[in-house]
């Protein structure tokens, strides 16, 4: 037995956890350099406004409901996400847990008596918001499909204006997979909310008359598989109760780790692109020892401003296969340092930088070099690095390379505190003894 709990409005609820006062009042949350909406509390879509909408467009809604804004601050989401998935893992068990996304997690339920998974969701439920602040729904179904189905309908319970004790958990899973209650809940719901149907999908099987979940349950197996392959066989299956997709709970090892930005302002000089792609490694590298990985391989890559077509166009990217892997900050730099002078043209303003690592593998499993001599030194420079700007907050300490002023960082004009995560900015209590 699954379930998927899935963190309601989970940016916008984030905002809230450190502002009770805000409760009710309508959020937005805005990409990096504040260009449109990623995320909005149930008020704000009740006034209309749209996901990913341009902030210039909805700014009258925005006046008119006095709709607080903010900047989106991922320290904050990525610490609170944490604070959420460790409470499901220390309450279920490590190996019980799927970490999908930011906001989701996929559990395994099958310890359970079926009679007592609805009112164990509705604990882990109370318990969850209780001890971290987010509130959040709980879909239970026979396979990973299906909760994901029945998260999507016990959202939508949660917001009735007279929810019943059971909102925010909706379980599939005391229906039989064959049973008529099932399948007419299936049949309200649209094929394009279902897990893994993508909008390229979705015309093309509504103009194959499926339109429900339930239509694809009992669509035909041979044409499915004939014209669209077995990956939307095992959706199907799945509907049917059949488990395609186990949990995943091993932590597999990344492929890549991927760090890029547009910037708050344009870029032209060598200087101040090569401060954001240094900072960018560093926060990378970070990453990759946070794993206990290496990389073997680092990309950098550049470009103008595409919506800009007014101005001259340019973009480039350049790999360097170090000749041993490595997990160290200054010589990961020094390498996107010559990926960057490989590729950089004077006379464009850049607008955006990324780097990406890979062949990622665990140190553990480090291949010597013969000529290598072995750098103690690196590795205890790095873990103090990490252990301090885990403490303080990132980028607190940081290298020359990065720069000091960084003209080019991101807009964030309304960025909320780092409450969990940076000293400086935790919220004060005063308390008086009476
Ligand atoms: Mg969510």
């Amino acid at each position: 037995m699954f379930a998927l709990l899935d963190c309601n409005n989970f940016f916008a609820s984030c905002e809230r956890v450190f502002r009770p006062e805000l409760a009710k009042t309508p959020i937005v949350v805005l990409s990096n350099n504040d260009g449109c909406v990623i995320a909005r509390s149930q008020e704000a879509k009740a006034l209309g406004i749209a996901m990913g909408a341009a902030v210039h467009l909805v700014r009258p809604l925005i006046q008119r409901y006095q709709v607080r804004v903010f900047s989106a601050n991922f320290e904050l989401y990525g610490d609170l996400s944490n604070r959420v998935f460790s409470l499901l893992q220390e309450s279920l068990s490590p190996k019980a847990v799927e970490i999908y996304s930011i906001d989701e997690a996929f559990l395994d339920l099958s310890m359970l008596e079926p009679r007592l998974l609805v009112d164990f969701c509705q604990e882990l439920r109370r318990q969850t918001h209780q001890w971290t602040g987010i509130p959040v729904s709980i879909g239970i179904g026979q396979t990973k499909t299906l909760a994901k189905v029945a998260a999507g309908l016990a959202k939508k319970n949660a917001y009735k204006p007279n929810p019943s004790t059971h909102s925010g958990v909706f379980s599939l899973a005391t229906l039989p997979c064959h049973n008529d209650s099932q399948d007419s809940i299936l049949a309200q719901v649209p094929v394009q909310d279902i897990w893994g149907i993508g909008f390229r999908l979705t015309p093309a099987l509504q103009g194959r008359g499926i339109q429900t979940a339930y239509d694809l349950k009992y669509a035909d197996d041979a044409v499915l598989l004939k014209r669209y392959g077995s990956t939307l066989l095992r959706t199907v299956w799945e509907l049917r109760g059949t488990i395609c997709y186990p949990l995943k709970t091993t932590c597999s090892v990344r492929k890549s780790i991927v760090c890029s930005r547009s910037f708050g302002q344009m870029v032209e000089s060598f200087t101040d692109l090569m401060q954001a792609v240094a900072t960018y490694t560093a926060r990378a590298s970070e990453k990759l020892r946070e794993d206990g990985l290496q990389a073997g391989c680092i990309t950098v890559s550049i470009r103008t401003n595409r919506f800009r077509p007014d101005e001259k166009q340019y973009r480039a990217s350049h790999s360097i296969r170090l000749p041993v892997p490595s997990d160290d900050t200054p010589t990961l730099i020094q390498a996107a340092r010559q990926c960057l002078e490989h590729i950089y043209q004077h006379g464009f303003l850049y607008h955006k930088a990324g780097i990406l690592l890979q062949e990622l593998t665990l140190l553990s499993a480090r291949q010597q070099d013969l000529f290598e001599v072995p750098s103690e030194h690196s590795a205890v420079l790095m873990k103090t690095l990490d252990k301090l700007n885990r403490h303080h907050g990132h980028g607190s300490i940081r290298f020359a390379s990065e720069g000091l002023t960084r003209p080019w960082w991101m807009k964030q004009s309304h960025r909320s505190p780092c409450y969990s995560s940076r000293w400086e900015e935790r919220p004060r209590i005063q308390v008086q003894a009476l």
